[in-house]
């Protein structure tokens, strides 16, 4: 193994890996990517590859916009077709308040030019003639949301890497980091070590462990989300968007040739990934509930994975002002697949060109939360 390396990446999900990438293509000299298990056996291996502009902040919003540059020519970039399938999401709103904040999306979307429609509950019956309509008020759809693979994209920014000269090793756990002066100066694993002036912390559900071990505070919790899919059932010929039942914090879409529903999120944090039959019936409840005719389909499988859980949602991006050379690239709150391709490439020209340019992420930085400066959203956004 190498002794130095520029810099270190702790974690080979989505989001270390194409953080490798990026910073590989900039030419940064050495990169060491250290993966606890296999790459991707975290959330990103357990994401839905949803991917959608129906943002409610500014910042997400860019962070869409950005990263749909790359999920549009992925094929040509990485040579991995990422099976991006552009079904359109539809957000459905039950509530006076839910519609007044779609309103308000809506609006903030088409400053940056994004096709969001909103419609009223005649236009969804006519175009989703599937969905039980009495308490619908109104929703908003988009074309240019749908949704990805996430191992092949994985596997693209991973395969690109390290053709770029990256290396990723498998199955070895950062255990420490040491620090000389205020600053980080390497890592340990069980049986090696590395010096290193830069440290990225892209731990995922794990971030807050990565931190302690540098005592740095990192307030992210892992939350446990449980999807399960039917067995094949024909609902229409027409493509299925991804629909979201807003009030409910339900969803679905196609999967192959089943529909993919999404189970509860849990409220208490933890690093449980089975799933329950209570949640498998508030998952079809809410399923037969929108689209009655899922009475007649059963659920075949299902899995459980952990979202990454900031306190105001949004992700912790940047550097920390207790340590230097320790940047943090966490808390994406169930959408960091989607925003990986950029959160890849604003957190390499951090490093090697000492500001993102691509985007302003100050607003991101684990200062905030400190300051107050939490990130408002009209609504608790639903998350994937
Ligand atoms: C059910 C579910 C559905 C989701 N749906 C969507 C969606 O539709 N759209 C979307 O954008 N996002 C979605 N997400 C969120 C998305 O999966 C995550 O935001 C994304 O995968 C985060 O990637 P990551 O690389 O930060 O984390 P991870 O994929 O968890 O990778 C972190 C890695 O770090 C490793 N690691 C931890 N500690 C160490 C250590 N000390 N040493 C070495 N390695 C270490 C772990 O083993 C892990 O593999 C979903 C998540 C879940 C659970």
């Amino acid at each position: 193994m190498e002794k130095t390396a520029e810099v270190v990446i702790i974690g080979g999900g989505v989001i270390g890996v194409s953080i490798a990438y990026h910073l590989a293509m900039k030419k940064a000299g050495q990169i060491v990517l250290f993966e606890k298990g296999q790459l991707g056996e975290g959330s990103t291996s357990r994401c839905v590859g949803g991917i959608r502009t129906q943002f409610s902040t500014e910042i997400n919003i860019r962070f869409s916009l950005e990263s749909l540059k790359t999920f549009e020519r992925f094929e040509e970039e990485f040579g991995v077709n990422p099976e991006f399938k552009r079904i359109g999401y539809l957000f459905l709103a039950t509530t006076e308040s839910e519609m007044e904040v779609f309103k308000e999306n809506v609006s903030l979307q088409k400053k940056f030019n994004i096709p969001v429609e909103l419609l009223n509950p005649d236009e969804i019956r006519v175009r989703w003639p599937y969905l039980r309509m009495h308490d619908i008020l109104g929703g908003t759809f988009c074309p240019w949301d749908g949704y990805a693979g996430p191992s092949e994209v994985l596997s693209g920014f991973a395969t690109g890497a390290r053709r770029a000269g990256v290396k990723i090793y498998e199955g070895v756990e950062v255990t420490s980091i040491s620090l000389t002066k205020g600053r980080v100066k390497g890592i340990k694993t069980k049986d090696d070590e590395i010096a290193a002036p830069v440290i990225i912390n892209a731990a995922g559900p794990y971030a807050a462990s990565v931190g302690e071990i540098v005592g740095v505070k990192i307030p992210v919790k892992p939350l446990r989300r449980q999807i399960f899919i039917t067995a094949p059932f024909h609902l229409t010929d027409r493509p299925i968007p991804l629909t979201i039942d807003f009030n409910r914090g339900w969803y679905f879409r196609q999967e192959v040739d089943g529909l993919l529903i999404s189970g509860p999120l849990d409220t208490e944090p933890s690093f449980n990934l089975n799933i329950d039959y209570g949640a498998m019936a508030e998952a079809s409840e809410n399923a037969m509930y929108r689209v009655p005719i899922l009475e007649k389909a059963r659920i075949a499988r299902g899995w459980a994975g952990l979202y990454e859980i900031s306190p105001d949602h949004h992700a912790i991006l940047g550097k920390v002002p207790e340590v230097d050379g320790f940047i943090l690239a966490n808390g994406f709150s169930g959408h960091g697949f989607q925003h990986s391709p950029a959160v890849g490439k604003v957190i390499a020209e951090l490093i090697l060109d000492g500001k993102a340019n691509t985007i302003d992420i100050s607003s991101l930085s684990i200062e905030r939360f400190g300051k107050g400066d939490l990130i408002l959203e009209p609504m608790t956004a639903f998350k994937e």
